[in-house]
């Protein structure tokens, strides 16, 4: 539990609050004017990713060398989550490109970083994909049956995957495959990670999911099959796949839980303003005490969750472990922005209800927190595990 205890700097460097300021600033004059058109008209927000990508927000945590900002995991969760209040589907498409842009950076060769990364950071590519889950293997994905088998001068890929954020329009996926045979099973360790670039022969993308939520966010399904990569397709060391989807995967969790505290700060400002707003009974609803109290529940949950997720992105730019406290980040935070955004609901009565108002669809972008990246019962596990080493 090594952290937990420690004190952390509240105060905003320079850098931390330039990228505040310009992710505010470009969230509520660009993002937040067209959220409510992504959302009704399922549109990818791609008009939308050229201009997060000249403000440095597509590699917030990634080297300058490599065209990012370089200014850290706290900036990055900040920025998330000035984006999320502008709009969730804007934000989730740029959490999946920063986390992937990170993971080529940590853990691939010079030459797929040089390929890849700074095509990411300058919006060169519209979104990058990172695709572990499987339509059997979701909370579980060591259970994946997709497979590369090494062929001369590289690997074939045969398999599916599912839920795959930005899948049609990412420039470069990172897919997980397992690696080694019937033969020989190897659990987690048979599992490898492989970059794939969009319009490689054998790939194929799926209809885009008609989801609840994240309207404008692309979710497919890919089926590879005899889909053909080259040597140098592999990230990281074969048989190493699956700790590189872990340690994506902390990381990821504190966007998730930077994402549920930027819906949820844009709920309870909407529902702060409606209740001051509102009349009934010849008085404003704000007057009401059962009113103050879910104004007073919510302001409470949202600073708690933030300062969990600012805490594990704090002891993440550490490089102190950071695991246990990203899942609890995720877990309160998703948890709680859900509570916040349905008392923003009660709190608008039948205007929250209609999509006239964003309360409604704050309620329901918010939902997927607590289900991707690792469920809330998964960061339960993973929570209790620490806890109990
Ligand atoms: C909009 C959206 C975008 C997504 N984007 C991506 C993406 O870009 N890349 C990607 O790889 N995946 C993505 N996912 C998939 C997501 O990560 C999975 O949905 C998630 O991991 C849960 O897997 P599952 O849906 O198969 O649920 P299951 O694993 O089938 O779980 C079903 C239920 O059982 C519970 N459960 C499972 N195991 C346990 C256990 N051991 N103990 C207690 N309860 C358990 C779960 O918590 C859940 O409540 C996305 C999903 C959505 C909805």
């Amino acid at each position: 539990m090594e952290g937990r205890l420690d004190a952390m700097d509240l105060e905003l460097s320079e850098t931390q609050q330039l990228i505040v300021r310009s992710a505010r600033d470009f969230a509520q004059r660009e993002i937040a004017p067209k959220a409510a058109a992504l959302d009704r008209e399922e549109r990818f927000p791609g008009e939308l990713v050229k201009g997060l990508a000249e403000l440095g927000l597509m590699g917030v945590n990634v080297p300058a060398a490599l065209g990012g900002s370089e200014a850290g995991a706290v900036a990055y969760a900040l920025a998330m989550m000035e984006i999320s209040r502008a709009c969730a589907s804007t934000a989730v498409t740029m959490a999946v490109t920063n986390m992937v842009a990170e993971v080529i950076t940590e853990f691939g060769t010079p030459e797929q970083r040089e390929r890849h990364v700074p095509k990411i950071t300058a919006g060169e590519y519209q979104a990058g994909a990172f695709a572990l889950s499987e339509p059997q293997a979701g909370s579980d994905p060591a259970g994946m049956t997709t497979a590369a088998a090494r062929t001369d001068g590289g690997w074939v890929l045969n398999g599916e995957k599912q839920w795959i954020t930005s899948g049609a329009y990412a420039g470069v996926m990172i897919v997980w495959a397992r690696t080694d045979t019937p033969q020989d099973r190897r659990g987690a360790r048979g599992i490898s990670a492989f970059l794939v670039e969009q319009g490689t022969p054998g790939l194929r993308i799926g209809r885009a999911e008609d989801k609840l939520g994240l309207r404008g966010s692309n979710t497919v399904a890919l089926s590879f099959e005899d889909c053909r990569l080259p040597d140098g397709a592999l990230l990281g060391q074969e048989g190493q796949g699956f700790r590189v989807a872990m340690v994506a995967l902390d990381g990821g969790r504190i966007g998730v839980a930077s994402q549920a505290v930027g819906i949820s700060t844009a709920a309870l400002e909407a529902a702060v303003a409606y209740a001051r707003d509102r009349k009934q009974f010849g008085q404003a609803i704000a007057e009401f005490q059962a009113i103050q109290w879910m104004i007073a529940d919510s302001r409470t949950e949202l600073d708690a969750a933030r300062l969990l997720a600012l805490r594990a992105a704090w002891l993440k730019e550490q490089r102190r472990p950071f695991s246990a406290e990203a899942a609890m980040a995720k877990l309160f935070a998703s948890e709680a922005a859900w509570r916040i955004c349905d008392r923003a609901v009660q709190i608008h009565g039948a205007y929250g209800y209609v999509k006239d108002l964003a309360v409604e669809r704050h309620l329901r972008d918010v939902r997927v927190t607590r289900i991707y990246e690792g469920t809330s019962e998964v960061q339960r596990m993973v929570i209790a595990r620490a806890a109990l080493r």
